[in-house]
């Protein structure tokens, strides 16, 4: 059952301002809309259990991720109902995030079991070294206090209260306040029923965890100027996450603030591979773009390919499969509308040509499809900006050289893809350099919608895809974002802390 309250360390707490849900079916409900006051109890709570929790053995940290897992799942078929109301993804989809949420905060439990994320190091002291002795100093990482989390509309699970940004700052040893996504309030309600039942269970102080509701740029930007949080964890808009970013760089303490922003994902077809299956390229890419109604941080918006038949063949494919894809429901009306506005500045860029556009409505899109050529790309601003939704665009280059000019035009992003031949392997050794410049992840021959949760994956990259190169918001190494490194010279070993050891 919905409580319709916030959760501030241990106590459902309600406030006089309400907002509604707008679910795609069934009732709205009623949400309190937090502010400065449940901003300050709440991570006034987190760092009085910081005291604690950010010392606790890494057991007890993993048994509690792992209880978290459980108490969710012991909701799941609340969960999955509330959420695909609230959203309108389909049950399967649900049932599939739902796992990859409970997968990771029992892979961040592993994690930390294991300990190498703890990087530790060591120099043994040299007594007798000339001119100087060199000292003992060991190094361990350490939290780094409260954490300020917001839940993603795009995935209410996964990349929400109980999702990776959550899972990591908890496994490191951070309290968390989430600000909840205003799409989705009921899930957070429900999944953060679950994390106050683990609480419980495990005898943790309250404050490890608190979730706050509200519609309101003011609560965002009050709990990440709260003085005690110590670092954010953000996946949503450019303008949003740019905005909370300057906020936390304006602060008298400044704090890292990790954005994940957006990316239009490229995809660079080679030559070789376009001449040999132009068509099954054009439809895993249409199948890819589409996925999700688009909404995807990962949805490839933009392939490059060589002009000329095959280009037009690679067209044609993509055309018709992409006029296949049914009109589907967007997360909120607001993503249906930026979509519609994106579309309108893209097809307002001079040289874009039209090759098929699906309807919209309200909050429903279908896949759209442009065309333009290499140098009017160049010449162009504002076309390779993310338009949240099934926007596709379809970039022919003169040659080589034009194409490996695109890929240096390119911003910061999440993924940029080769569909590639053995053939195309000298033009591939001259993107490579670039691509790596530009993107967290480089595929071959694949396309980049999903991203495997582990130790390897990067979701990240330089800006505007994230608003920090060195960090990634999805696999272990997401936990280093809410971790410092201590160095301790010459400490008696009983004062270390047992993980410097
Ligand atoms: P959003 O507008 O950036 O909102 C994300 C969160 O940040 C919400 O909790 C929002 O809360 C808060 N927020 C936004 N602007 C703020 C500000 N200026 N000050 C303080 N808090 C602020 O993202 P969204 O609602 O999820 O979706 C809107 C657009 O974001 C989409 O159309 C898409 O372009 C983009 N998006 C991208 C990704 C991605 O993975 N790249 C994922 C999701 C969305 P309030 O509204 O309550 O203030």
């Amino acid at each position: 059952m919905i409580i319709g309250k916030h959760l501030i360390a241990g106590k459902w707490t309600g406030a006089d301002a309400t907002f509604r849900s707008a679910p795609v079916s069934g009732e709205p409900l009623a949400f309190p809309v937090g502010g400065a006051i449940e901003v300050d109890a709440a991570v006034t709570a987190a760092e009085e259990a910081f005291w604690s929790f950010g010392y606790s053995e890494r057991e007890t940290r993993a048994r509690f991720l792992r209880r978290v897992a459980d108490e969710i799942e012991a909701r799941g078929a609340e969960i999955t109902e509330m959420a695909t109301r609230e959203t309108g993804l389909p049950v399967p989809r649900i049932e599939g995030e739902r796992g990859r949420t409970t997968g990771q905060l029992r892979l961040f439990a592993d994690h930390i079991e294991a300990g190498a994320y703890l990087d530790r190091r060591h120099d043994a002291a040299l007594p007798d070294r000339a001119p100087l002795p060199r000292p003992e100093i060991r190094l361990v990482q350490r939290p780094v206090g409260p954490v300020a989390v917001f839940g993603a509309s795009n995935f209410p699970l996964a990349f929400s209260v109980a999702g990776g940004d959550t899972a990591s700052a908890l496994a490191a040893g951070c309290p968390v306040v989430v600000k909840g996504h205003p799409a989705h309030p009921g899930t957070s309600d429900l999944v953060a029923q679950a994390f106050a039942a683990a609480i419980e269970a495990e005898g943790l102080h309250p404050g490890v965890f608190s979730l706050l509701q509200g519609n309101t740029n003011d609560l965002g930007a009050a709990l990440v100027q709260h003085p005690l949080i110590k670092a954010v964890g953000f996946t949503g808009s450019l303008g949003g996450g740019r905005a909370l970013f300057d906020l936390c760089a304006a602060r008298s303490e400044p704090i890292p603030f990790f954005g994940e922003l957006g990316a239009v994902n490229p995809v660079f077809i080679l030559p070789a591979a376009l001449n040999a299956r132009a068509g099954e390229i054009a439809r895993g890419w249409a199948a890819s773009l589409a996925m999700g109604a688009g909404q995807f941080c990962t949805n490839p918006g933009v392939v490059i390919l060589p002009e000329g038949m095959n280009a037009d063949a690679f067209v044609a494919e993509a055309v018709e499969s992409l006029s296949a894809v049914a009109s589907q429901v967007t997360l909120t009306e607001g993503i249906a509308a930026a979509f519609q506005a994106g579309r309108e500045t893209v097809r307002s860029v001079a040289g874009v040509e039209t090759l098929f556009e699906g309807g919209c409505g309200d909050r429903s899109v279908e896949p759209q499809l442009y065309r333009v050529k290499g140098h009017e790309l160049l010449a162009s601003d504002g076309l390779l900006h993310e338009v949240f939704g099934p926007l596709g665009i379809v970039v022919t280059a003169a040659d080589a050289d034009e194409m490996l000019a695109i890929a240096r035009s390119l911003e910061g992003q999440l993924t940029c893809t080769l569909q590639m031949d053995a053939e195309d392997r000298e033009l591939a050794a001259r993107l490579m350099p670039v691509l790596e410049r530009k993107a967290g992840r480089i595929l071959a021959n694949g396309f980049p919608t999903g991203v495997e949760v582990c130790d390897a994956m990067v979701h990240g990259g330089p800006y505007p895809a994230s608003t920090n190169f060195g960090a990634t918001s999805v696999g272990t190494m997401a936990i280093r974002r809410f971790l410092r490194p201590v160095s301790y010279q010459n400490l008696p070993t009983d004062l270390l802390p047992a993980d410097a050891l």
